[in-house]
């Protein structure tokens, strides 16, 4: 049994900083972005069920799948977002419990965008959210994407709010501050968790 940390937070909040910096310290990832694309990818089982389902206009020229297409699809259309979702989700948990299971390391790191709108958090046995203000979190993403303030607004409404989320969190990272500041924060999780992971075995 693996000690599995699942690490969320809104847009732009700093997953993926803060998940490099447990990876520096020896802890494998397991990505449920890098799976989502995979699950889907050229020649994969998700996507033949895909092109099955909506049409061979489903894919682009190279055989890819063809997200804004897909998009469009499931877009305002709760029954095709559902059939996908039955599709790709249980795809996506095996994937992520695979690498779990193929991980050496004393524990593992789950990053997951949506651990709690998706009900990952199921899966892992304790939660870490980075945590910024809106604020922040929509001047990150317009400076990193050259996106317009309503668009990241946008994405910010249609993701659980700074107070649900934290709600829920076990743990909270404030990447407000300086780089420095983070780094004292992981690794003093780290020791938290390695812990937490010895504690399992006995
Ligand atoms: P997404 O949900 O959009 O994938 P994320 O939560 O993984 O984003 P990151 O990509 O790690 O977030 O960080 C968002 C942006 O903010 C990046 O451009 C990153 O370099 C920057 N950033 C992260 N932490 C800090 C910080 N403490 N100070 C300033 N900028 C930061």
């Amino acid at each position: 049994k693996k000690y599995i940390v699942g690490l969320t937070g809104g847009i732009a909040s700093g997953k993926t900083t803060v998940a490099n910096l447990f990876a520096q310290y020896g802890i494998d990832l397991v990505d449920a972005d890098v799976i989502a694309r995979e699950v889907v990818s050229i020649g994969s089982d998700g996507l033949n069920a895909i092109k099955q389902h909506f049409g061979q206009g489903i894919l682009l020229a190279d055989n890819s799948l063809d997200r804004a297409a897909l998009r469009a699809k499931v877009f305002n259309n709760p029954e095709q977002r559902l059939w996908l979702n039955n599709l790709l989700h249980p795809m996506i948990r095996h994937r992520m419990l695979d690498q779990v299971q193929a991980s050496t390391s004393a524990y593992v790191i789950m990053v997951v965008p949506l651990l709690f709108e998706n009900h990952l958090d199921s899966l892992v046995d304790t939660t870490l959210v980075v945590d910024i203000a809106p604020e922040l979190q929509v001047s990150r993403t317009m400076q990193r994407d050259g996106v317009s303030k309503e668009q990241v607004e946008h994405i910010l409404a249609s993701q659980m709010t700074r107070e649900q989320r934290l709600a829920l969190a076990d743990n909270i990272i404030d990447n407000q501050g300086e780089h420095e500041q983070l780094r004292s924060q992981v690794f003093r999780l780290h020791q938290q968790y390695l812990q937490q992971a010895t504690d399992l075995e006995t």
